[in-house]
């Protein structure tokens, strides 16, 4: 059977290092984006020279429409969407609630929440054989991120529910769903918070006395959406380091 993959923020990242595996693994991948085209188109290019198959979609995952445009444009050149990794995530600056603005909190939630349901929604509606569905998380949903961002936190415990209550839905479909809740990792979204080398202040104080790379969490991604994982859904694998 055809594997075909969406994965959601794919630009750079956690979601570029997961798409790039998943099409060395023989997955045909829609590397999503929603600002960065030329770092996407990068992505694909690197997946097709290296014998894969790849095209990029810009897409707005928070927006209804354009996750239906992104489904049908992935259907019309793949076919069914067997596999998702709902990925794109965004934070702000490292701020305590009090100082938290009601329209960040509400874009939070949409671009981490929002966008993993309609997601969900959009795959679940397909006609054809949906496989497994992963949920980038983040250790913030049980850390709750004080003085950082609770409001990325929030969003990331919901995307935890969403998992679970997902996951015991579609069982008996044969979907899996699962999470994967990364700690401190090397990527650029740090610098969204403001502070670019926050991995490198936190990583004497993780057990394993390091940040985690972003292909360490590619390849958990990768083993839960794969028949390996066969008989893991509703679970969530710890990528934080030992925090
Ligand atoms: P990143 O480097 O900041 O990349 C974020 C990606 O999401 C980009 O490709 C961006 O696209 C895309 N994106 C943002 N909003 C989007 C939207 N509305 N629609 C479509 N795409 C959107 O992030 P990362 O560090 O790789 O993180 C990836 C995931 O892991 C996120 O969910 C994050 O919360 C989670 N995570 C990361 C860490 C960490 O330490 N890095 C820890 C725990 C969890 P453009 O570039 O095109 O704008």
């Amino acid at each position: 059977m055809n594997k075909v993959v969406i994965v959601t923020g794919a630009s750079r990242g956690i979601g570029a290092e997961t798409a790039k595996l998943l099409a060395s693994q023989g997955y045909s991948v829609c590397v999503n984006y929603l600002s960065q085209h030329q770092r996407a188109a990068q992505v694909v290019d690197e997946i097709v020279t290296a014998g894969g198959e790849a095209f990029a979609v810009q897409a707005d995952v928070s927006n209804e429409a354009q996750v239906a445009a992104m489904f049908e444009a992935v259907q019309a050149k793949y076919g069914t969407v067997t596999h998702l990794v709902n990925n794109a995530g965004i934070l702000f600056t490292q701020s305590k609630l009090c100082d938290i603005e009601l329209e960040r909190f509400q874009t939070v939630m949409n671009a981490n929440v929002t966008s993993c349901f309609l997601c969900c929604k959009a795959f679940l509606r397909q006609s054809g054989t949906m496989r497994a569905i992963v949920n980038v998380s983040s250790a913030a949903s049980r850390l709750g991120a004080p003085f950082e961002y609770i409001d990325y936190a929030a969003s990331k415990g919901a995307m935890d529910s969403l998992t679970k209550g997902l996951s015991l839905e579609v069982a008996e479909q044969g979907i899996r769903v699962n999470g994967v809740r990364p700690g401190c990792i090397y990527t650029e979204m740090h610098a969204d918070g403001g502070e670019p080398d926050r991995v490198d202040r936190l990583a004497s104080s993780l057990p394993l006395k390091r940040g985690g790379t972003a292909e360490e969490v590619a390849q958990s991604i990768a083993w839960l959406l794969s028949d390996q994982a066969s008989y893991v859904t509703g679970s969530f694998i710890e990528l934080a380091g030992g925090r």
